[in-house]
């Protein structure tokens, strides 16, 4: 069991706020009772005629922590940016759960729909704390009952606490966030991204940077997320898919070359020749 879960073990709070399991449920109701949070069906993105994504179909389970790998260019930032509404599909669909069809909302919606994204480069609130940028992410959240200016409630602080167990930045919670190391700046944003309650989680490299004890670190963290949150972790580094791996997905010319397994992938001859053929 988790700290995380430890904690919502001993404070399951009359408000309901923290559900059981550990699982919140998003403001918008995600059906997920065939079990996918995500599938992409046929989505191709062109730019200036060159297909970054090309008929792209892929399929996440709720509560799956999937790694995409793939050579630069692939198109894994792309399909982040067509999960996200940020880059819109030339052709094919994307859907969060059964019913939500991610063409239908804005870049705003989709993260109030439940999908949280990481980007490369940490952007924590420098001058703040790290408790106050936890703080100042939970109240960012529309779907949050907190007023800006209303005192956090024991449930908030509960969950605070929880976020800072599972981010590992309970010895740091007083310092100010421009002090950190860049590893524990990452994690801290993942802790804001927590705070947002997302159903998916999508990381794109985040151990980019990272020392190799961070990386074992995030590595851990990622794990304990699996279950709690659907998670799509793209990254380059080989040692730290394979620690974490269950399913893994290949990208190449922006479709899917192989998935499965790590070591199926990896023994896989055409995955093979993509990565040494380069
Ligand atoms: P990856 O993240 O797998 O390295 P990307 O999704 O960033 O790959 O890019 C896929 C391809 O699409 C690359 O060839 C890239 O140059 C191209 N590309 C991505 N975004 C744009 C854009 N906004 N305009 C033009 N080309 C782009
Ligand atoms: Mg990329």
């Amino acid at each position: 069991m988790s700290a995380a879960a430890a904690v919502h073990g001993v404070d399951a709070g009359p408000s309901g706020a923290l559900a059981g399991a550990g699982m919140r449920v998003a403001g918008t109701d995600v059906d997920t009772s065939h079990g996918p949070i995500l599938y992409l069906d046929g989505v191709s993105v062109s730019f200036d005629g060159f297909k970054a994504l090309n008929n792209l179909s892929l399929t996440i389970d709720d509560g799956e922590l999937r790694c995409i790998i793939g050579p630069n260019g692939a198109g894994k930032t792309t399909m982040m940016d067509v999960i996200t509404g940020k880059t819109r599909p030339d052709a094919g669909t994307a859907f969060f759960g059964q019913t939500i069809d991610l063409a239908q909302l804005t870049e705003a919606e989709i993260a109030h729909a439940g999908i949280g994204r990481k980007f490369q480069k940490p952007t924590v609130f420098e001058r703040h704390s790290v408790f106050e940028n936890l703080e100042l992410a939970m109240k960012a959240d529309k779907r949050a009952r907190t007023a800006v200016r209303a005192r956090l409630s024991g449930a908030d602080l509960e969950r605070i606490a929880e976020t800072l167990e599972l981010i590992q930045l309970r010895d740091q919670v007083h310092r100010p966030a421009g002090l950190l190391s860049h590893g524990q700046k990452q994690w801290l944003e993942i802790g804001m991204l927590l705070m947002q309650e997302p159903r998916l989680l999508l990381l794109d490299e985040p151990v980019a940077g990272m020392t190799d004890e961070e990386t074992l670190r995030t590595a851990e963290l990622c794990q304990s997320l699996a279950g709690r949150h659907s998670v799509v972790v793209v990254e380059h580094d080989m040692d730290f898919i394979a620690r974490i791996a269950r399913k893994v997905t290949v990208l190449h010319e922006g479709s899917v070359l192989a998935e499965g397994p790590m070591d199926t992938v990896q023994a896989d001859p055409r995955v093979i020749e993509v990565y040494l053929g380069r």
